[in-house]
């Protein structure tokens, strides 16, 4: 292994192999009907993994057929809620049993940090196919008193076929943070996982259906954006698309559902998000909390910290441990325990963060710490921060997936609110400070998704997260995101001989 910094070799990982490369549609694995494959890189050594299958359009019609005869006469959306809880809690003890082998495909697929994803993110994930197993049989409308002379009722059903389309950079969270609650709705679906990360995507179809669920109901399949995703958003028989991914590709999203069947669509985007560090805070914690703000998962976060506002009280103190602490950060093989940044995700990555980096330079910011890739093989780079910025620069305003920190000095509550607002996106920020009335001042002027206080990337099974402004709309997690995949009808029927 190439690529560390600090001192730590990279460990030797018994990686299992490679079980699941093709398609999964109606519960088995196909070859794509083109016969075409795409290679899957290991972004640790650059080195080719595996061929996939690659779905494309007529494949997605066939995975659109099958959910479509699993949701029109399959026992799915017709068996008891408790039923399809059972099966969902199934499924995810079958998540945890394999914790290790999906962890380490994490880990060579997407360059993610082996024992986060084991101990962390994949049990995380597991607990939110439970969490709305735990709602599948408590999904009900309301009892209307319409008028006297009408009684009237609400039924929730699910919306149909969803196509669900996400990206690489949290491959599991994503894929259950999608699935679970359109399975609880009852709804039967096309997924399409990232390109750069297929492979845990194709584990959790093989174990869905040694849980029990249905063939049809849950269909996989690998492909491109262009072929494969955009087949998904302008399909005519698929009833919702619920998306994570890239603002540019959320409006073509938005675009072909209009031009198609007009189908609902949920988008959860790119984000620009502000930490506001204020006077008051404990300076080593926030430094602290505003590395792992931008660095946690190499910045490749929707939600990252990449904004990070300071006062001119503490700037200077906070502005010198924030470098050290990021000098001690390691990066290397994300199979090493002491590791804390693996590689970015491919080729492509690594050098869009790179020339961000080099635009950096060229605008006039200063570079405090970092700048280069790491090692002369595979997709690392240094944590890097950037100080001296204008709130117009590109670094400040473009979303750049990386560990690049923007750095910014401010004066009042009011210039802090005005910048962490100056931005198109309106994913999530963080307030650290001790005093209750800045934290309730500016959480409720920020036009965020989520507000941090005194914390950051605090997720939870109940806590709805999606974006305001260019980050999207609809919410994933939470009761709201079951309420994506169902709908309202309303059954009305006379009284006659109303006593009222
Ligand atoms: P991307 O938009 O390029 O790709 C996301 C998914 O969309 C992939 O599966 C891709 O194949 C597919 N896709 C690409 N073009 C398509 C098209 N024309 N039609 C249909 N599907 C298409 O994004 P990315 O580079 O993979 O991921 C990074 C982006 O995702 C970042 O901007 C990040 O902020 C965002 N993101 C947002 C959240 C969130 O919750 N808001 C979470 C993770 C990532």
């Amino acid at each position: 292994m190439a690529a560390i910094s600090n001192g730590h070799e990279a460990s030797s990982f018994n990686i299992p192999p490679i079980k699941f490369t093709k398609l999964f549609i109606n519960g088995q694995f196909v070859h794509s009907i083109s016969g075409k494959e795409f290679e899957t890189v290991d972004p640790r050594t650059e080195e080719v993994m595996t061929k996939i299958a690659e779905g494309g359009k007529e494949d997605i019609d066939v995975a659109v057929k099958a959910a479509r005869v699993a949701f029109d006469d399959g026992p799915w959306p017709r068996m008891p809620g408790a039923e399809r809880a059972r099966i969902m809690m199934k499924w995810a003890d079958l998540i945890d049993q394999n914790v290790e082998e999906i962890a380490a495909l994490e880990t060579i697929d997407g360059g993610k940090l082996y024992h986060y994803c084991k101990a962390f993110e994949i049990p995380a994930a597991a607990s939110t196919l439970r969490y709305y197993a735990g709602a599948a049989d408590k999904i009900h409308g309301e009892v209307l008193k319409a008028s006297r002379e009408l009684h009237a009722y609400t039924l929730l059903e699910p919306i149909g076929v969803v196509g669900h389309i996400i990206p690489w950079n949290f491959p599991t969270t994503m894929f259950l943070a999608k699935v679970s609650p359109a399975l609880a709705a009852g709804c039967t679906m096309v997924l399409k996982p990232a390109e750069q990360t297929p492979l845990s995507a194709l584990f959790y179809a093989h174990l869905s259906k040694l849980a029990g669920i249905p063939d049809g109901v849950l269909n996989v399949v690998p492909g491109f954006g262009p072929t494969a995703g955009a087949a998904i958003s302008s399909h005519m028989d698929i009833d919702k698309v619920s998306f994570t991914g890239s603002t540019e590709v959320g409006r073509e999203i938005m675009r072909a559902a209009a031009n198609s069947n007009l189908k609902p669509v949920s988008l959860e985007l790119g984000g620009k998000s502000p930490l506001i560090v204020f006077d008051d805070a404990d300076v080593d914690k926030a430094a602290e909390l505003a590395l792992l703000g931008i660095l946690f998962n190499k910045g490749e976060i929707c939600v990252a910290g990449s904004r990070v506002l300071v006062q001119e009280g503490i700037y200077d103190e906070f502005e010198k441990k924030l470098v050290e602490k990021a000098k001690a950060w390691v990066v290397g093989d994300p199979f090493d325990p002491k590791v804390q940044q693996g590689p970015q995700v491919d080729k492509k990555q690594f050098e869009k963060i790179l020339s961000y980096i080099e635009h950096g330079k060229r605008e006039g910011a200063t570079l405090l710490t970092g700048g280069k890739s790491v090692g002369n093989k595979g997709y690392y780079i240094e944590p890097t921060i950037f100080s001296n910025v204008k709130e117009d620069m590109i670094i400040v305003q473009d979303e750049i997936f990386g560990p690049v920190m923007a750095l910014m000095k401010f004066k009042s509550i009011e210039d802090a609110i005005k910048s962490a607002n100056n931005t198109k996106y309106g994913l999530a920020s963080g307030i650290v400070t001790k005093s209750l009335d800045t934290a309730n001042t500016v959480s409720r002027s920020i036009r965020a998704g989520i507000v941090w206080i005194n914390c950051y990337f605090a997720f939870g099974n109940d806590i709805p997260y999606g974006g305001y402004k260019m980050s999207g709309f609809g919410r994933d997690f939470g009761l709201e995101a079951l309420h994506k995949y169902l709908q309202v009808k309303s059954v009305v029927t006379p009284i006659y001989n109303s006593p009222w």
